[in-house]
């Protein structure tokens, strides 16, 4: 039977759930770069439970650890008692949030996702003056920076800029037709960063004659504040966006997101945010039957697949990486294989599932030792593969890949959207 909220959020009874069987201990995506019992799925909810019966005080050393979890949900994937791990350490980090305090430059990150014009003005600015502090490289939408300052190293790549983002480059509303309409919501990476994501999409929707709205006004869906306990911007994002789909939930069939993260934010993430407000609560279950991945609604709800077919086929190999919000949240993983297969060839890595190590703000910056050394296992299996491309729905998992993958290499990646898009124009 599955849990409830308040279930889950009693650390206490999911901590003495647990039978200790360490199924989850393998896989789990921190207790592989740092072997110690307490950064364990097992070693956490023991840690919880004391936590909630008084025994552990939320101290420096308990942040520490509470912080250096993936939130990855391999655990979770693996447990015979679907224990929520993953849900106990996010709702524990608002207290760790309320306790320490947000470090400022995080502070700073998540008022701009509040702030959609702010956001735009800021990344407007890091685009004009991202020249100066880092070196550019267009073939992958990254740069490296200059200089090496805590956090930012040389040999660190990071998404870069771009003049005009996706949603002030394209019209509100873009007619394919009238037959079928879909909303889009973007995500701030491939608005800002992975512009060709949204432009793809646009290019497939043209090809299926399906009406677009770009839902402008969208805000972040939170999840990085979400991870990192910032609940207030959560709060913030989360009605917001919710209000707003409701204004237009009912002009199209579906509001679809080629991003994994975002999706599993507003399908899965929002409805355990809110289990203490029973009417958002009740809101996000509504909306949620709107909201797809796109992969997972352009094969569902289209004839794409067919159209593919049609298409020629290209000689390169494709490598596809589960990413964890994709597959193990949204059971989402042969859709973008159904749709890739059409015209590329695709190469399995040996563990396309196991976590790429991106892991939120906390661990792509103050712990980012534990990311770096999380995402070179995933690299290695990706060079295996020789492949040409490595592909996932996901930005997050694109600019932890690139990262890992490292300024030599050739492989580059392409969300399964810019690669199905290419298709359609052969
Ligand atoms: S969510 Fe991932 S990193 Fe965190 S305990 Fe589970 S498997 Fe380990
Ligand atoms: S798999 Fe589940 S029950 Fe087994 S040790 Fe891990 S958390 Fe506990």
């Amino acid at each position: 039977m599955s849990k409830t909220p308040q279930d889950i959020f009693d650390f206490a009874s999911v901590s003495d759930e647990c039978v200790k069987c360490a199924k989850c201990v393998p896989v789990c995506t921190i207790h592989r770069v740092n072997a110690d019992e307490v950064t364990s799925p097992r070693g956490f909810l023991d840690l919880l439970g004391a936590y909630q019966r008084g025994k552990l005080d939320l101290d420096k050393n308990a942040k520490d650890i509470f912080e250096s979890c993936f939130l990855c949900t391999a655990c979770v994937e693996v447990c015979p008692k679907s224990l929520p791990t993953d849900m106990v350490i996010e709702q524990v980090r608002s207290d760790i949030a309320k306790k320490f305090g947000i470090a400022w430059y995080k502070k700073a990150f998540f008022l701009l996702l509040r702030h959609r014009w702010m956001n735009d003005l800021a990344f407007k600015l890091g685009w004009v003056f991202q020249t100066c502090g880092f070196k550019i490289k267009a073939d992958i939408d990254s740069m490296n920076s200059r200089f090496s300052i805590p956090m930012l190293k040389v040999d660190r790549l990071l998404p870069s800029f771009k003049k005009t983002s996706f949603l002030n480059s394209h019209p509100e509303n873009i007619s394919n037709g009238g037959k079928r309409k879909v909303a889009i919501f973007i995500g701030c990476l491939a608005n800002y960063n992975y512009k060709n994501v949204g432009d793809g999409l646009l290019e497939i929707l043209e090809h299926l004659e399906i009406d677009a709205f770009l839902a402008k006004s969208q805000k972040c869906c939170s999840a990085p504040a979400y991870f990192t306990g910032d609940f207030d911007t959560v709060d913030n994002n989360a009605k917001f966006n919710i209000k707003y789909f409701e204004s237009f939930s009912s002009d199209v069939e579906a509001i679809i997101i080629p991003e994994a993260t975002c999706s599993a934010m507003f399908k899965i993430d929002y409805e355990h945010y809110f289990h203490d407000q029973p009417e958002w609560k009740a809101r996000a279950i509504a909306i949620k039957e709107k909201i797809y991945m796109a992969t997972e609604w352009l094969q569902n709800h289209t004839h794409l697949e067919q159209l593919l077919a049609s298409k020629k086929k290209n000689t390169k190999i494709v490598t596809y990486h589960d990413p964890c919000h994709a597959k193990k949240m949204q059971g989402i993983y042969e859709e973008p294989r159904n749709l890739i297969s059409k015209n590329y060839n695709i190469v399995e890595m040996s563990d396309p599932n196991s976590c790429c190590g991106f892991g939120g703000v906390t661990m792509q910056s103050e712990k980012y030792h534990f990311a770096k050394a999380a995402g070179l296992p995933k690299a290695a299996m990706i060079k295996e593969t020789k492949a040409d491309i490595v592909s996932a729905e996901c930005s997050a998992c694109r600019m932890q890949i690139n990262n890992s993958m490292g300024n030599k290499s050739k492989t580059i990646f392409k969300n399964p959207i810019e690669l199905i898009a290419e298709a359609l124009r052969n």
